[in-house]
């Protein structure tokens, strides 16, 4: 008896192109998109380590945990690095971004996240790609959480280097990515004598070995069962329809947020500005005094299946994160949710109006 996942015929070098092509059309993008094979760091390092160099001056946004990691990178790299952290319930703005440039005209690189899982904003990065456009600076860009969730569109809002990952809204594996990479970003590479070269960061190697030879021979064997489920994810997308699937996550976070504010109790939604909070989780304030990841482990001892956890580091103590993503964009993940969360806030004593927040929940979906 052959096993439904063990005893696979070899993945083709055609059918590896096939799904490079199709999540180049999920971004809607020209560029080169190459697939790498392991989890999206592997992308978001090689992409700035094959471009940055002594000679760089970047611009380094901190709206979550992500960019302080690039800014390391960054730096490692020798990159001169001017971080412009904005607070972590709200998103930067395009002026902020330009009087970057106008303070520092040298920067000739920005770094951003689009949407932060982790934080639960989304930036403008249409507007400020304009911005970073005006000065030809080469924009890199972290979609890997928005990806699925909202229009990610790197040629239309000129990103050089776009990198995706398929385990949040695309509802897909984590142990492959991909990047889009321009021709600019090529040029960059080719011309910086640092970028990583017969290495596994390197995506020179992508484009001497594998593009430029017409995608016909891979540089190694590829990652055959997340290739796999790559390309189920792809297709899953595409049968429902992109547009259907970034709804459900709209809606979700929509959902999410009305029903934390009819909740009450002292509960907030984490970003101030609802045209900023992401559509692929949801981040709440707990009230002074509730710690929120003990929330959470309770909530979760009534219900391990629900999308809930405490954010990372210093914000364990005041972040609960809805993270309705993929599979869980749904009424039920967001009910059960919101349902968990005012139970373990009503065992505490606090005055919390779940039927509330519940009959708000469902308004969103309709
Ligand atoms: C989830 C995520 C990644 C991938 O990193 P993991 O730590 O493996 O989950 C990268 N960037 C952003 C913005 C993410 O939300």
């Amino acid at each position: 008896m052959t096993h439904p996942f063990l005893d696979l015929a070899p993945l083709s070098a055609a059918r590896f192109a096939a799904v490079e092509d199709r999540v180049a059309r999920l971004l809607g993008t020209e560029q080169d998109v190459v697939i790498m094979q392991g989890e999206a760091l592997l992308p978001l390092e090689g992409a700035i380590r094959g471009t940055a160099g002594p000679g760089t001056t970047a611009l380094n946004v901190i709206t979550g945990p992500y960019g302080q990691t690039f800014g390391n990178w960054l730096r490692d790299c020798g990159a001169t690095v001017i971080d412009l952290a904005v607070p972590f319930h709200t998103a930067v703005t395009a002026d902020q971004i330009r009087q970057a440039f106008a303070e520092h005209p040298e920067i000739d690189f920005v770094s951003l996240v689009h949407a932060e899982a982790a934080t639960g904003n989304t930036n403008p990065v249409a507007e400020i790609g304009e911005v970073v456009g005006a000065h030809g600076a080469l924009f890199y860009l972290d979609a890997v959480a928005s990806v699925g969730a909202e229009p990610v569109l790197p040629d239309a809002w000129g990103v050089d280097l776009c990198v995706i990952g398929a385990q949040k809204a695309m509802g897909g594996p984590a142990g492959v990515s991909a990047v889009s990479v321009s021709e600019r970003a090529w040029a960059r590479m080719a011309a910086n004598p640092r970028a990583p070269r017969r290495s596994y960061l390197s995506l020179l190697d992508w484009k001497e070995r594998w593009i430029d030879g017409g995608r016909k021979a891979l540089l190694h064997a590829p990652a055959q069962l997340e290739m796999l489920a790559l390309e189920a994810c792809v297709e899953r997308i595409e049968a429902d329809g992109p547009a259907a699937v970034m709804a459900r996550h709209r809606t979700a976070a929509l959902s999410a947020r009305a029903a934390a504010v009819a909740l009450g109790g002292g509960v907030e939604p984490y970003v101030y500005e609802a045209a900023e909070a992401a559509p692929v989780a949801t981040t709440l304030r707990t009230p002074a005094g509730v710690v929120a990841s003990e929330v959470v482990a309770r909530a979760l001892e009534l219900d391990p299946a629900l999308p809930l956890a405490a954010g990372g580091g210093a914000l364990a103590k005041e972040m609960i994160r809805v993270n309705h993503y993929g599979a869980d964009a749904t009424p039920g993940a967001v009910r059960g949710s919101v349902a968990a969360l005012g139970a373990v806030l009503a065992e505490r004593g606090l005055r919390v109006d779940v039927e509330g927040a519940l009959r708000a929940a469902a308004e969103a979906w309709r």
